[in-house]
């Protein structure tokens, strides 16, 4: 029996890279998981093995920066399940230029899903949890949220705007029971930091104090810790989980 049976948990981007990873991990402890993606895997099919946790999770297409989008796939869950226990805002996507180079559709388009995203979901789910007296919310925000990178002031901004969000729904929420986190990661094994040059990732690489990218699953851990009983008096905080790279 794990710590998340009969939990309803929603987790954006959450078929691939760290969001597959954190849908894993939390129907493996028992959850309910609805995977929220842009694209969906083929025909529907749950990207899992094991039959009896492929029961428990559920992929539903929406698109983070539409608010009508987010609210129809936060109103299939309810219907599904009538409750909402934990959201993981972890859709995110970059768009990297130096400032001088960087247009304004490529700003919009960062803003729009790290960020405005985060604001849609959490705000389709909080009646839901202020209801029940209790929630948890968790949104993965990076490294470079707070201590900014050159190349990705679209992305910087984002998950800087992501601690602020963190903070302010965990103020407004705190007196509902509604706990909400920020984990932010450093350099992560994924498709998105595949996209980096040879020289890109052994620049990051040869910052990090513990000298390897985490993989998915080790960001799954803290993301299962922060929706567990286990912090129960934990809210507002952003806590990296970057081998070392930014202290
Ligand atoms: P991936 O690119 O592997 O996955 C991102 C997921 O977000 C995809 O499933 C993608 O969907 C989904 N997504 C993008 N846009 C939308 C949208 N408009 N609506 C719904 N879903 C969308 O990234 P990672 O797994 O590496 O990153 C996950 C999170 O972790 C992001 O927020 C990222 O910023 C953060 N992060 C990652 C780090 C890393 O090193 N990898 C480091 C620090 C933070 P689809 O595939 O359908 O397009």
């Amino acid at each position: 029996m794990g710590r998340f049976k009969n939990k309803v948990v929603i987790v954006t981007g959450g078929c691939r890279g760290i969001g597959k990873a954190i849908v894993s991990r939390l129907a493996n402890e028992g959850a309910y998981v609805y995977a929220l993606d842009y694209v969906l895997p083929k025909e529907n099919e749950v990207f899992i093995e094991d039959e009896s946790i492929k029961a428990l999770i559920k992929c539903i297409q929406v698109d983070v920066t539409s608010e009508s989008s987010v609210n129809k796939a936060i109103e299939e869950v309810l219907n599904d399940k009538k409750r909402i226990d934990i959201l993981v805002n972890n859709a995110g996507i970059t768009r990297d230029n130096l400032v001088l180079r960087l247009n304004e559709a490529d700003w919009d388009a960062v803003l729009n899903t790290n960020l405005k995203g985060a604001f849609l979901c959490s705000r389709a789910v909080a009646r839901t949890m202020m209801g029940q007296r209790s929630g948890r919310i968790i949104n993965i925000g990076s490294i470079v949220g707070s201590i900014g990178n050159a190349g990705q002031a679209n992305y910087s901004a984002s998950k800087a705007g992501l601690i602020g969000l963190t903070k302010s729904l965990a103020k407004e929420f705190a007196s509902r029971n509604i706990l909400v986190n920020c984990v932010a990661p450093g350099f992560v094994l994924t498709e998105m930091t595949d996209k980096l040059t040879d020289e890109q990732k052994s620049s990051f690489l040869g910052n990090i104090p513990l000298k390897r990218g985490a993989s998915p699953s080790e960001i799954a851990s803290v993301v299962a810790f922060l929706a567990s009983e286990d912090s129960n008096y934990i809210t507002g905080q952003v806590i990296h989980v970057d081998g070392g790279l930014a202290m």
